[in-house]
């Protein structure tokens, strides 16, 4: 089978590689249907993942049929639609148990398919502890609709769920990238007085404008001075920042309130400052990290429900012999792309 493959730094390659076989009894072999391409695949190709093992098929973000099942696996039988979660996580450690599976304890727990072991930018990929990782799609619910509950759905409802957000709340949502707009819609869930989104580029700002019409767009420049303008107690009561660029970090406290929730969902390649003697006074609330991404049925519920409608963010279709052309749409943002999906 054909397998998108993290050769070296700089370096991903379609290699030819064998079908994988269960070798846990709670495994699962998906046969993927349709996966995507998400940032942090670029930061491994960019070399700024370090747990990223060389060899490795990347890919984690996908949907498929169940093929073949462990001796243990419970939840899901052959022939199944599931999306795939990007965590692997037991479902037994301390952890796992308080709903924090991002730091499950298992040698595979967290980010390992198309990171430490085999992803899903291919044919078949192994899912270890499988119990946890799939989900039944629904069957009213296509495959470019549960595209992405697994990673940037799952990180934008963990995002809009640890910022505890109310109904008098002014969010300010820095980015709108693909996991700024799935933040969006799950921030929209809750009903906030007002959503503010701050975006560099114009062409997403258009899409933002386009699909959520209710929503308030500013500019990184702008940003303060709208935000100010446009909430009661001197910013926003939220801020998520979803871009990881060079400044949003400082923008992000900088537009939060006195006794705001800072929730930091991007992932940087740089280290950031955290200025203590500037913001004291302030009396911030941070919350950082990596998804938990245990509420994937909950994802699938609202899709089904009509509630989340992922699929605008699908902008471009390639086969997976032209993976290649794809990630080159996709890391240089041509063509509007948002996300891409690989059929
Ligand atoms: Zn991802
Ligand atoms: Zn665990």
């Amino acid at each position: 089978m054909l397998a998108y493959t993290y050769i070296d730094k700089g370096k991903f390659a379609l290699v030819e590689k064998p079908r994988p076989v269960l070798i846990e009894p709670t495994d699962a072999i998906i046969r993927v249907t349709m996966s995507s391409i998400c940032t942090s695949d670029l930061h491994i190709k960019h070399g700024s993942v370090p747990r990223a093992v060389p060899g490795i098929t990347v890919g984690h973000e996908m949907v498929g049929v169940v093929e073949e099942i462990g001796a243990e696996v419970t939840n899901v039988k052959p022939g199944d639609r599931v999306t795939v979660n990007v965590e692997t996580f037991c479902g037994e450690c301390f952890f796992c148990k308080n709903g924090y599976v991002n730091n499950c304890t298992d040698p595979n727990g967290g980010w390992a398919l198309g990171c430490r072991i085999d992803g899903g930018q291919t044919e078949y990929v192994r899912v270890p502890l499988a119990n946890q990782g799939l989900n039944r799609i629904p069957d009213s619910v296509t495959d470019e609709q549960a595209l992405f509950v697994g990673d940037v759905l799952a990180t934008g409802f963990w995002a809009a769920r640890i910022s505890e957000i109310t109904e008098e709340d002014t969010v300010l949502i820095i980015g709108a990238g693909p996991t700024g707009i799935c933040t969006l819609l799950c921030v929209m869930l809750k009903q906030p007085k007002r959503i503010i989104i701050c975006e560099k580029s114009q062409e997403r700002r258009r899409f933002v404008q386009t699909h959520y019409p209710d929503v308030l767009l500013t500019t990184p420049e702008e940003c303060k001075e709208f935000v100010l303008k446009n909430s009661e107690h001197g910013g926003a009561d939220r801020v998520l920042e979803v871009a990881g660029s060079d400044d949003t970090f400082r923008l992000a406290w900088e537009c939060a309130r006195p006794n705001a929730i800072v929730t930091v969902v991007a992932l940087y390649d740089q280290p950031q400052i955290l200025p203590l003697p500037d913001m004291y006074g302030k009396n911030l609330t941070f919350k950082t990290g990596g998804v938990d991404g245990c509420d994937c049925e909950e994802g699938l519920r609202l899709i089904e429900a009509g509630k989340i409608d992922t699929t605008p963010l699908i902008t471009h279709r390639y086969p997976l012999c032209e993976i290649e052309d794809a990630y080159h749409i996709f890391e240089n943002k041509l063509d509007g792309v948002i996300k891409v999906a690989i059929v």
